[in-house]
């Protein structure tokens, strides 16, 4: 049996990290806004030389950059707006899973994508797109969670999230404690 290649698809936050991409087994891939994000904020994270190692990578086509197709930035505004993270969510985040959702349906390859960005997370959640965070530790459960609702804002255990709220219906979501 062949095995499939996987497609990573790599938030801002994500390259800021420094992570290797040779890590990844496959391709990468992310949208035109999100290398200006990076260009952008570099130097804010101290991460001079990230721009040096993104060319390097799309020059051996280890790292691809792709325009996602108009119908699915359509679709992820409709859905942005039913989960309600429209508002939290800047043109390149909604590029960004137009272009995930875009190779899901068209790739015929294994697509996950990766960022620290709550929003995406849950809109990634809603359409069952793959989706893990990544911090520079590589250790998620550093950060504590909090499971809730959007609607009532109750807590609830973090081993219902994903749930339903008993009281409204809607899927629960999680956030960093504070
Ligand atoms: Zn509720």
């Amino acid at each position: 049996m062949k095995k499939k290649v996987t497609i990573y698809i790599f938030d801002t936050n994500i390259f800021l990290t420094g992570i290797d991409f040779n890590l990844f087994e496959g391709v990468i891939y992310t949208t035109p806004s999100i290398i200006e994000e990076v260009n952008d904020r570099r130097y804010i994270e101290k991460n001079r030389n990230i721009l040096n190692k993104i060319n390097a990578a799309i020059e051996t086509n280890k790292l691809k950059i792709k325009f996602p197709e108009n119908t699915y930035i359509e679709k992820i505004k409709n859905i942005s707006k039913k989960t309600g993270d429209f508002k939290a969510l800047s043109d390149a985040d909604r590029e960004l899973i137009a272009l995930t959702l875009e190779l899901i349906e068209k790739s015929n390859k294994r697509v996950k994508m990766y960022s620290n960005d709550y929003s995406i997370e849950n809109v990634c959640s809603e359409l069952k797109i793959p989706f893990s965070p990544l911090y520079k530790d590589g250790i998620e459960f550093r950060i504590a969670w909090e499971v809730y609702c959007p609607y009532c804002k109750n807590i609830h255990k973090v081993e219902d999230l994903n749930k339903i709220c008993e009281i409204c219906g809607l899927k629960l979501r999680r956030r960093p404690k504070k």
